[in-house]
């Protein structure tokens, strides 16, 4: 069964005939002539109809509401490895947060829009050049971040981004972390470890392994679950060395 994609939305607003946000029953209300208007533009027509133009006796379309409930479609980011059948009044919560939907850049004022696995190409050919480090996975590299940085950049061999975010935890030290923004690719399950030694005292040092966090996007938000907190006594003031690894195993 085929259905004209363009039947489910408001005549009005043209928006898909869904509950608003705030909403979860879906109310798609009509005029004695059948004219469809969904609720947030019907609270707004006062009982006149934007088709037929005159006093208008409006009614909840009961029939066309169940309709539209039991509709499921593939996700917008299907092409893009998303196989989720979702339900057409959920489509919009569900691609805001669909792991395989385009995100941000997340180096300031770049506002270039990509997707999991195609990375490479922006980071390397395009602009930044020397904001990030391409890793391969289970092998240690040292990273040399300025204290100030939030984050740095981490790009895998297959393209997944990740940030190692480095929160400054007045008064106690740095507290890094890493992440991986929208992972797309459920079949991968991503771990990282991270060590700091005193800059003093060599051998003095700390570890954290960890499983990393999938975020949807960098909004300044650091995970708390888990951390390495390294105090600043550990380390310079300016500079700060660590040996991070990403692991990358299936999935089962
Ligand atoms: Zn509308
Ligand atoms: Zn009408
Ligand atoms: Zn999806
Ligand atoms: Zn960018």
């Amino acid at each position: 069964m085929r259905i004209d994609p363009d039947l489910l939305d408001c005549s009005i607003c043209f928006e898909p005939l869904c509950p608003p946000l705030y909403q979860l029953v879906l109310c798609i209300f009509q005029c004695q002539n059948g004219h469809v208007a969904c609720l947030s533009c019907w609270s707004m027509l006062s009982n006149k109809c934007h088709v037929c133009s005159h006093d208008a006796i409006f009614a909840r379309n009961i029939a066309l509401e169940k309709i539209v409930e039991s509709i499921k479609s593939s996700c917008a980011y299907a092409k893009w490895g998303c196989c989720e059948l979702v339900s057409y009044t959920q489509r919009n919560t569900h691609e805001e947060s669909c792991f395989f939907a385009p995100l941000m850049c997340p180096i300031p004022g770049c506002g270039y829009r990509g997707f999991t696995g195609r990375w490479s190409g922006h980071f390397l050919v395009d602009h930044h050049s020397a904001d990030f480090l391409h890793f391969v996975y289970g092998q240690s590299f040292e990273v040399n971040l300025e204290a100030s940085l939030p984050f740095l950049v981490l790009l895998g061999e297959d393209d997944h981004l990740f940030l190692l975010l480095n929160k400054n935890m007045t008064p106690f030290g740095h507290a890094f972390s890493v992440v991986c923004l929208r992972t797309g690719d459920l079949n991968w399950k991503f771990s990282y470890e991270i060590e700091a030694a005193s800059t003093r005292n060599p051998e003095n040092c700390m570890q954290l392994k960890a499983s990393v966090t999938n975020a949807k996007e960098w909004e300044g938000l650091h995970p708390t679950e888990s951390f390495l907190l390294v105090p600043y006594d550990f380390c310079s003031s300016t500079n700060i060395t660590l040996s991070v690894s990403v692991g990358r195993s299936a999935s089962v």
